[in-house]
């Protein structure tokens, strides 16, 4: 057998030793006996061909710039949101001269999707919180996509259609044998943990209604608005394991459950995340005066019931749902799938942009008169020499870490106690896994009534991302279904006998880490500024890797282009 390796090997090579380190969360089934779990089960590993671009990356394959085939105003690389958000913006303010190029064969970057037997489901992002009236250019695009259908008449706040909300239960989590719903194990907890757990939620109260002098909040969106006095600078700066220590927040629940939110929202433990970016999923949203439920607007009392600050939107197939949402309103004229782009440069009338058609094998070149590069930044020095030659090194700050989701086919909904029906979100404690997420109770699914269902799993590779980078990509279908398998076989005994199919997709370079100093540092600002008529964006030097900042971010991105080409235009920001 290939993969005959011991647990401990296999955790080492994972770098999930440290984690494991007393916790017994490894299958304890014989390597063999795992695979025999496999037997009757298919699957692939699915996604564009990675080779290629690495090929590239590491300098495998010469090319020649071209002489241009076409003009643009405005190039855009890569049709993740940060470049839909762009090409959005510029095609609502009248601009559409533009193109936008995308490596793989479909946009939307990590927040894709994809179907199978007619059920839809996310290879990536998949969900937002509902947007507040601050936020104007985020309402635009969500109102654009018909996510908002009024403004409350007392407090102007946007209301959402009861059509993406996730109904409650939003989440179970299985711990020691038995499942708890909501996000904490509460039949494992002492009376101390409910003391550190109160204190935790004060705390972050104060931060979510703290303001400085100017009126600025400390948490919230967009990242380069927020408060930069000491007191909220110190937080970024410091890492949220010494932000809990401080506190004397001990309870080992309560960092375990604080742990996996960070890992979850933004790929790092509290050990190595900054303070900031820890707290900013429970303190951004801000603090609003309850009012009567607006007459003309009537949610259901099932959506009046979740509290407002733990409201979320979310779709079968995830954010694809606003990535298709997007396109609807770009021309697919400008959408060029499949087109991996090799070279941005300067010239003196703008840019060119020369790349690889994978389907003809062409090298191909475009001029236009600014470019957005919408990429991942680890691409930045491979595509845009002059970088180098201008001595720009902050780029090689960006550190990304791996995930991997998994979509898996079951014969039916896995079982749950009566008392706790299933989740939205179902989670292990101290596992190695964020859990799966079950999409058939969401308003828009279309679950047929055969009983099947899809399941998506979640995994994100922090502890050593290099060394997990390369393990992802070494093994095959095999090895990490039988992982998958046997993790939810720990929640759910009859997980073998219900699964079918297995799909994976491997991000590699899944999501930026926000470690101290990066949010708010010297760095971030410098990976800012343009190169000539060369503009970033992207989540990463957007900062965090959620909708609301990318798409924001973008649409200030595009602001700055239509400026550049001279496309008159009233500012969204
Ligand atoms: C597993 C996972 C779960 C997530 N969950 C959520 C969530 O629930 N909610 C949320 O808000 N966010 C979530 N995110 C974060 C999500 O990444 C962002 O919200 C957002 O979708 C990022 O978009 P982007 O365009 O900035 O980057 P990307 O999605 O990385 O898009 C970049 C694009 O550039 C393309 N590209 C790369 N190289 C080239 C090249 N050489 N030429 C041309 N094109 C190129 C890529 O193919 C890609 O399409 C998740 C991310 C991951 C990985």
């Amino acid at each position: 057998m290939a993969h005959e390796i011991s647990r401990r090997e296999l955790l080492k090579a994972l770098g999930l030793a440290g984690l494991a380190g007393g916790i017994s969360w490894w299958g304890a089934l014989p390597w063999t006996e795992q695979q025999a779990r496999l037997r009757g089960i298919s699957g692939a590993i699915v996604g564009d061909d990675v080779e290629v671009g690495h090929r590239w990356r590491d300098g495998g394959f010469a090319f020649q710039e071209q002489v241009p085939t076409k003009q643009f105003g405005v190039a855009i690389i890569g049709g993740g949101v940060s470049g839909l958000c762009a090409a959005w913006r510029m095609q609502q303010a009248g601009m559409t001269d533009f193109v936008i190029l995308e490596r793989a064969s479909e946009m939307g970057g990590t927040a894709k999707s994809g179907s199978r037997a007619g059920h839809r489901y996310p290879w990536g992002a998949h969900y937002v919180d509902p947007p507040s009236k601050e936020l104007r250019s985020l309402c635009k695009i969500y109102e654009d996509c018909g996510l908002i259908i009024g403004y409350h008449p007392s407090d102007q706040q946007p209301i959402c259609d009861p059509r993406h909300i996730v109904r409650l239960p939003h989440r179970n989590i299985f711990a020691k044998g038995a499942w708890s719903q909501g996000r904490y194990p509460w039949h494992l907890m002492k009376a101390s943990d409910y003391q550190d757990l109160e204190r935790f939620e004060q705390i972050a109260s104060h931060w979510s209604n703290w303001l400085d002098p100017s009126g600025k909040r400390a948490f919230g969106f967009p990242l380069d608005s927020v408060s930069r006095a000491d007191s909220v600078v110190r937080l970024e700066r410091m890492t949220m394991l010494a932000f809990l220590q401080e506190h004397r927040l001990d309870s080992g629940v309560l960092r375990w459950s604080i742990n996996d939110r960070c890992i979850d929202e933004f790929s790092l433990p509290i050990e190595s995340i900054s303070a900031w970016a820890g707290l900013q999923y429970y303190a951004s949203l801000a603090p609003r005066k309850k009012v009567p439920p607006a007459k003309d607007f009537a949610l259901p009392p099932e959506v009046e019931a979740i509290d407002p600050t733990d409201r979320k939107m979310s779709w079968p197939e995830g954010n694809a749902f606003l990535v298709r949402q997007l396109l609807r309103r770009i021309s697919p004229a400008s959408c060029r799938t499949s087109q991996m782009v090799l070279r941005v440069r300067n010239v003196p009338e703008g840019v060119r942009v020369t790349f690889l058609d994978l389907n003809t094998r062409k090298i191909e070149t475009i001029a236009a008169r600014c470019a957005i590069f919408a990429a991942p930044k680890y691409l930045a020095y491979p595509c845009i020499p002059e970088l180098t030659a201008l001595g720009r090194s902050e780029f090689r700050q960006m550190r990304y870490i791996p995930w991997i989701v998994a979509n898996l086919r079951c014969r039916r909904r896995p079982s749950f106690p009566s008392k706790t029906p299933i989740a939205w979100e179902n989670f292990g404690f101290r596992s190695w896994s964020q859990g799966y997420i079950y999409a058939d109770d969401l308003p828009t699914s279309d679950a047929e009534e055969d009983e099947q269902t899809t399941l998506t799993f979640y995994a994100c590779f922090a502890s050593s991302p290099d060394q997990e980078r390369r393990s992802l990509l070494r093994e095959g279908w095999d090895f990490w279904a039988s992982q998958i398998l046997e993790e939810l076989t720990r929640m759910h005994p009859e997980m073998p006998d219900i699964v079918t199919h297995i799909d994976i997709f491997r991000w590699g370079h899944a999501m930026h880490a926000a470690y101290p100093g990066f949010l708010f540092g010297e760095d971030r600002r410098k990976m800012q500024q343009p190169c000539g008529q060369i503009l970033f964006a992207h989540c990463d030097v957007g900062g965090l890797a959620v909708f609301e900042q990318v798409s924001m971010y973008s649409v200030g991105i595009a602001e700055e282009a239509l400026r550049r080409i001279k496309h008159p235009f009233t500012s969204i920001q």
